[in-house]
């Protein structure tokens, strides 16, 4: 099968490397596998104990799961793959504060932003939300930037999307029962900053780095991956300083729907996702006549 061609389940001898000492280690079988899906340190295909080092974990889809490096490569390039070829979908990594929104804690408000405190209670705003994440005794105000709801509604019909967040997965998991409580546009496909601690990488994403596109509004913490980068504006709802003039919260009024952050950036990971798409189908055109030439 022509997809899988180029690629091997074999493992490369630098990645065979056990550890000899290891009692749960089974000789023969173990000395030959790649130990390529590990569940709980131990690999589903030999039974033997993993050394966390051999790969990389993928806890955030599946408990326990870790994946072997040839392992992460072959699923990101078939993830990929078939994902452009079945769906016509690339992959959309979406980060959360001042991208879709803005979130800020209760106590923080200013007098004048205090009547958003009953406005957020009454059920009459639905992009604006107070939330409290587990384990977390601070209450926090959220409020969705304009255009969010059609934004991830539109997106999903071109891209598997994931969000990429410094925030922890008890905040993460608040904000998502907000924006997807039916787990339609994310399922299990949100990395946080227990995943993540220090900056964002595509490495933790399942897909081809070459059909991904990224938004977000910090791009220092892309150090790899600034070409997949769509910077978008930083959404500022509340008040974050005392020097800044009066913010959107204050003046009672909001970013534009139809000319804000996200609808600009919709646009162009609409025409970044068309033109990879085009790519792709040129390039499969062009293997193709290449294969023909030589048959
Ligand atoms: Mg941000
Ligand atoms: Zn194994």
């Amino acid at each position: 099968m022509a997809l899988i061609d180029n690629f091997s389940l074999e493992p490369k001898p630098k990645r065979q490397k056990i550890d000899n000492n290891n009692e749960f280690s089974s000789s023969s079988t173990s000395s030959s596998c790649g130990h390529c899906w590990v569940c709980y340190g131990v690999c589903t295909a030999c039974k033997s104990t993993v050394d966390n080092r051999q790969g990389r974990s993928f806890d955030y889809l599946f408990d326990g799961l870790q994946l072997s490096h040839d392992a992460v490569a072959l699923t990101k390039r078939l993830v990929t793959k078939l994902s452009c070829l079945n769906e016509k979908k690339l992959h959309l990594v979406l980060d959360l504060d001042h991208t879709l929104l803005h979130t800020i804690r209760v106590s923080s408000l200013t007098e004048a932003e205090k009547y958003l405190i009953e406005e957020a209670g009454s059920n009459t705003r639905d992009d604006l939300r107070k939330l409290k994440a587990k384990g977390d005794p601070m209450e926090y105000l959220t409020k969705l930037r304009p255009f969010v709801r059609d934004f991830l509604k539109e997106a999903n019909e071109m891209f598997t999307m994931y969000v990429y967040t410094k925030g922890n997965r008890d905040y993460a998991k608040a904000i998502l029962d907000v924006i997807d409580p039916k787990q339609i546009y994310f399922g299990k496909r949100v990395i946080t900053r227990d995943e993540s601690p220090y900056t964002k990488t595509l490495d933790l994403v399942l897909a081809d780095e070459r059909g991904v596109v990224i938004v977000d509004d910090t791009r220092d913490v892309w150090i790899d991956h600034k070409s997949n980068l769509v910077e978008i504006s930083k959404y500022r709802y509340f008040r974050m300083n005392r020097k800044e003039s009066k913010p959107y919260s204050e003046e009672k009024i909001d970013e534009s729907e139809n000319d804000g952050g996200l609808a600009n950036v919709f646009e162009i990971a609409q025409g970044s996702s068309q033109w990879i798409l085009q790519s792709r189908r040129r390039a499969g055109v062009r293997g193709r006549e290449a294969a023909a030439t030589r048959d």
